[in-house]
């Protein structure tokens, strides 16, 4: 079994925009041969004692991780901290960030409301979650029948630019990652492929970044195999993660089959940094 165990270092759980509790996600981490589970949640380590329970409880490992918005020249870049510690003297700076999200919130709310659609927050069904975003809105917009479907909320509302959209609080990029090594973890940039920053990332090396999300779903092969050159050539550390939020609503845990030998390095990287 150890031959084909995978790890899986990038999903969301209900602590932000993910519809499954630390406790389903373990577990279904265990039925697709996971063996180590990183739950990033967007700007928020809440919940980390949970998450920490959860994984126990079915024998995966926890990496606890978060996954922080930034931005580089407009555009969205996210950085992960993985292997971060949830008792950081940091915690402080993601609250902030979390509830510039709920006042973002009331802000797209009020521009339904412009639209003749009637949501209140209540109706946002966020659980333990204090990161509020853009899917709960799209899920009340489903249940109360507003649109079919999330694809259906964000292409006529929610979508970047969009008649409801408002943007959120987004570090600049070298704060993030000073930010994701304060937090103790290693600075990865997630998803390097799909936010058009493969031409910028000796900008993010100069920042400071110490490895590259490799391995997600949305990276073809060519990418994969141009950004692990690049990380071989800049001593960048390799991640992976399938940036699971729901089930049947994109990639499913596990299904980048991120190789089990990049999680040493990345432990021993934030184990360093924690002295
Ligand atoms: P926010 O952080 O509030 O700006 O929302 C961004 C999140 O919305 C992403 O992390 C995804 O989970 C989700 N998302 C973005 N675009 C779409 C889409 N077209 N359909 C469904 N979910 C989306
Ligand atoms: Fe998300
Ligand atoms: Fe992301
Ligand atoms: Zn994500």
């Amino acid at each position: 079994m150890a031959g084909n165990q995978s790890i899986d270092l990038h999903v969301h759980s209900v602590y932000s925009d993910g519809s499954l509790t630390p406790d389903r996600l373990a577990w279904l981490a265990v039925q697709r041969n996971v063996s180590a589970l990183a739950i990033t949640d967007h700007d928020s380590l809440a919940g980390a004692d949970d998450k920490l329970a959860a994984c126990l409880s079915h024998g995966v490992e926890c990496v606890a991780g978060v996954e922080l918005s930034c931005e580089l020249d407009g555009r969205e870049a996210h950085i992960l901290s993985l292997f971060a510690d949830p008792a950081s003297g940091c915690a402080g700076q993601l609250a902030d960030i979390s509830r510039f999200r709920e006042k973002r919130m009331r802000l797209m709310l009020e521009r339904l409301e412009s639209l003749g659609i009637h949501i209140e927050l209540p109706d946002l069904r966020i659980g333990e979650s204090g990161a509020y975003g853009r899917p709960h809105l799209a899920r009340a917009m489903v249940e109360k029948g507003v649109v079919k479907n999330l694809n259906e909320a964000f292409g006529r509302y929610l979508h970047d630019g969009g008649p409801v959209y408002v943007e959120k609080r987004r570090l600049p990029m070298a704060e993030g990652i000073s930010l994701a090594k304060k937090l103790g973890g290693a600075a990865i940039l997630a998803h390097a492929g799909i936010s058009g920053l493969l031409d910028d990332l000796d900008r993010f090396v100069e920042a400071g970044l110490d490895g590259i999300e490799v391995y997600h779903p949305k990276h073809g092969g060519e990418t994969i195999a141009s950004l692990l050159a690049y990380c071989r050539s800049r001593k960048l550390l390799v991640s992976g993660g399938s940036d699971f939020h729901s089930p049947g609503d994109g990639a499913e845990i596990g299904s980048t089959r991120t190789p089990r030998e990049l999680l040493e390095p990345l432990r021993e990287l934030a184990a360093a940094r924690k002295g």
